[in-house]
């Protein structure tokens, strides 16, 4: 596998960063994950767009322009011979001292690995998947903006391990004041009397590319969408319930904490939309 390192394509097994890197001493760093289709880069510029924001957030600098990130995105998927994959594209602080000092790392990092992603098996976008509220919060916005698609996965990582710890593969994350923020690696839907909502940014939801794309999808398809507060209580008794992600796409989820939500099976605003969202990955998108 070849990876892209500091402005090179090298090898795996040549593809090393320092252990003096702030990204792996402080996780200091953003990141990107973004999927390719069948050739195409899916919503690229977006995704460019998001992690240059998550830089300029943490004042990092982004050693490439837009221009050349896209073009060493594209490079590293041609030159690994992929048509359909996971890029992880990362930035990190560079090399430092042992101090947190930022300003004492001359140069960032980057890199881009493009590989194989292991999916939800296809049976749970067919029966839904059952999730569980972990007791791990959000990190608040005042300590950390969700929004910045930082390295520091810590927060998330312990409610992953709580869930499996209940038998789930995803988990309801509360913020602070008990409303629902997002799951650990996926932003949240419900749909409750024809209508499809999601929480909203400042509840600590990261502005999911996904989701960007199933705003889209519900104004094509005529289905009102809006961002509001929402509780366990909202998705209890919500008619349907689905999750978005780059890794996950759209899966739709049929139990809560062991309640069933809904008729208790993918309904059908999630089926309309993951159809939708299969459409759309296959046409548009950035050719490699
Ligand atoms: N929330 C979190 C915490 C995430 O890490 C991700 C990305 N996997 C998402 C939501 C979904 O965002 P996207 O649709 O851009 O992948």
């Amino acid at each position: 596998m070849k990876i892209y390192l500091d402005g090179k394509l090298v090898d795996e097994a040549d593809a090393k960063v320092s252990v003096f890197d702030h990204g792996l001493l402080y996780g200091d760093g953003v990141f990107e994950g973004i999927r390719l289709y069948g050739g195409n880069i899916f919503r690229l510029e977006e995704h460019l767009e998001r992690l240059e924001y998550s830089a300029k957030a943490i004042l990092l600098p982004i050693p490439l322009s837009r221009a050349e990130l896209s073009k060493a995105t594209c490079e590293t998927c041609r030159a690994n011979g992929l048509t359909d994959a996971y890029i992880r594209l990362v930035v990190t602080r560079g090399v430092g001292d042992l101090g947190l000092a930022p300003w004492l790392c001359p140069k960032p990092s980057l890199f881009i690995i493009a590989s194989k992603i292991s999916l939800y098996p296809k049976e749970y976008y067919e029966n839904g998947l059952a999730i569980v509220t972990v007791p791990t919060r959000r990190i608040g916005p005042a300590a950390l903006p969700a929004t910045i698609k930082s390295l520091n996965y810590l927060n998330n990582i312990l409610a992953k391990i709580e869930a499996k710890q209940f038998g789930a593969l995803e988990a309801i994350m509360l913020n602070d004041q008990g409303y629902v923020a997002e799951c650990t690696a996926d932003n949240v839907f419900i749909v409750h009397k024809g209508e499809i909502l999601t929480p909203g940014a400042s509840q600590g939801a990261l502005k999911g590319i996904t989701r960007s794309t199933i705003i889209d999808i519900a104004h094509e398809l005529n289905i009102p969408l809006r961002e509001t507060d929402m509780t366990r209580y909202d998705i209890w008794c919500a008619d349907e319930c689905f999750l978005s992600g780059t890794g996950a796409e759209v899966i739709p989820v049929v139990k809560l904490d062991g309640r069933e939500i809904g008729a208790g099976k993918p309904g059908p605003v999630t089926q309309r939309v993951l159809a939708s969202f299969r459409k759309r990955v296959l046409i548009e998108g950035t050719r490699i």
